[in-house]
């Protein structure tokens, strides 16, 4: 029998075949014209040559894939939108299940709810449930998945007033790791319930999910607002202060970043360090003015651009500046509150970017994120005000690990022990799981993982490893 070149298990390429020859949607291997497109993902930083990539076209193909992996003691990564920073959506020598052909949804106006596949980004889910008026958190850039997204919790434009993505999820449809297919909500396994809503993807594979949603209409009072780099510690500081008085139908963020070459700023400033305040106003539309004014304010407006837009197209907004392929790093710290010296980490570290693409963001949360019980979902982090994401990008691989190496500097000076959210962890590190949740739940999300995974097949994910 001939077997593939690569890979450990040196699997025999009839065994492929007749896996592929099962599936209702596509099996892509070594040699197709379309390899090397579907073996990539978001994050050009991961080059990975998986034996098979499995293009799921329903839940049958989903346990059938599950079931191949886990037979053969194949690595399997599992791909929603493929927006890994670590990248967890694609492996050497294994199986990708890839659910992006899986996007359908369907709104129910009435009760406001959606159900939507798991292949679906957020672009496809604000486009259906838009069509009512109606959104649920998602991305501050659409082509993330909603998988990934919101199984990691799901930070927003919405948050701060609807909850984090997790917050709204009020049921999945997953595939088991023996291959079980179990629905899973606060009547049904309710511990897989709450591991699903913050625990990543270590339990299962998701194919549906069903989200509460949210009156939003048909425009959010939302955009940026630019300030000159050298204003920095007062625009900083004078967030902060803006912060303690933002009602929750206000989410907003800093980027302390290099101005683009986009038509809404002025020439002079293109490629020189700037500060963006972004915002998204989702509460009655002629109180937005009035609350949006502090954040629009800090400091001297070199341009100002916020507009009532659709809330599809804010989300959208971003996307042009967050391009496929590059080599991308995500490292985050959570803030329980932004004191000075907090303040003073950032200043220094905006002082001293290491390249125009990297950017640190200061994001605030509180409000509905804030109010969730701690015990009633696995991201339990309620209590941190803010959180600072550090974006470090290079085009190529050149001096990518220069730019790794800065971020995790920044983060470190923040706090060594300071949490971290683990859908902002560009690294595959067991001391970082554990630092994104309380030690009460990750012991629960441990024995979950025991019942639910004792042999770790679902481990290409921020691993909480069984104990077992
Ligand atoms: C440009 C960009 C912007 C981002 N913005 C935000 C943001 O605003 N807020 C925020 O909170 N996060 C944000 N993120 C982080 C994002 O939430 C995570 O990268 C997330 O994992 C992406 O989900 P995905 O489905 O696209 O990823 P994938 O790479 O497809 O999956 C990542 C991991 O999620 C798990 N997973 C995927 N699909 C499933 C499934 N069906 N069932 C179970 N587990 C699954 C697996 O463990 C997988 O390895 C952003 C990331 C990028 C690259």
């Amino acid at each position: 029998m001939t077997t593939t070149q690569t890979g450990p298990s040196r699997i025999g390429e009839r065994t492929i075949a007749e896996f592929a020859a099962g599936l209702r949607g596509t099996a892509v291997l070594p040699g197709d014209a379309e390899y090397d497109r579907e073996r990539s993902i978001w994050n050009g930083a991961h080059d990975r040559r998986p034996v098979v990539i499995a293009r799921c076209a329903g839940v049958a193909d989903v346990i059938r894939t599950v079931d191949f992996a886990r037979s053969q003691g194949l690595p399997l990564a599992v791909r929603g939108g493929g927006h890994s920073i670590p990248g967890f959506s694609t492996v050497d020598d294994g199986i990708v299940l890839d659910l992006s052909l899986m996007r359908e949804t369907q709104v129910d106006p009435e009760r406001r709810r959606v159900t939507a596949q798991a292949g679906c980004t957020w672009k496809d889910l604000d486009a259906q449930t838009q069509q009512f008026g109606l959104a649920v958190t998602g991305g501050l850039m659409s082509s993330t998945g909603i998988a990934g997204f919101t199984t990691g919790g799901g930070i927003g434009w919405l948050m701060r007033k609807h909850g984090l993505a997790c917050d709204n999820m009020v049921g999945a449809d997953l595939v088991t790791a023996d291959g079980r297919f179990v629905h899973a909500s606060a009547d049904e396994h309710p511990d897989l319930f709450w591991g699903l809503r913050g625990g990543g993807g270590n339990f299962g594979v998701v194919t549906s999910f069903d989200y509460q949603l949210h009156e939003v209409g048909s425009a959010v009072l939302s955009g940026l607002v630019f300030y000159p780099a050298q204003e920095a510690d007062r625009v900083l500081r004078g967030y902060r202060a803006a912060c303690a008085q933002a009602p929750d139908e206000l989410t907003t963020l800093v980027n302390l970043t290099t101005a683009p070459p986009v038509p809404f700023l002025p020439e002079s400033v293109h490629g020189t360090p700037i500060i963006a305040v972004g915002g998204c106003w989702c509460g009655d539309p002629g109180a937005g003015e009035a609350a949006t004014a502090p954040f629009r304010s800090l400091g001297t407006v070199i341009s100002d651009v916020f507009a009532d837009n659709p809330y599809a197209g804010w989300q959208q907004a971003l996307d042009p500046l967050y391009p496929r392929g590059l080599h991308n790093y995500f490292r985050s710290a959570f803030l329980r509150t932004a004191d000075d010296p907090a303040l003073d980490v950032l200043l220094d570290a905006f002082a001293t970017l290491p390249n125009a693409m990297t950017e640190i963001h200061l994001q605030h949360l509180g409000g509905a994120v804030g109010r969730v019980p701690v015990d009633a979902t696995a991201f339990a982090l309620r209590d941190q005000e803010f959180i600072v994401n550090v974006v470090a990008r290079t085009p190529t691989a050149a001096g990518f690990s220069d730019v790794v190496e800065w971020s995790r500097a920044v983060t470190s000076a923040l706090g060594p022990d300071a949490a971290t959210y683990v859908n902002f962890t560009g690294d595959a590190d067991a001391a970082l799981v554990r630092a994104s949740y309380p030690p009460e739940t990750y012991r629960r999300l441990v024995a979950l993982k025991n019942e639910y995974d004792p042999t770790n097949l679902f481990r290409l994910n921020q691993n909480i490893a069984p104990s077992v």
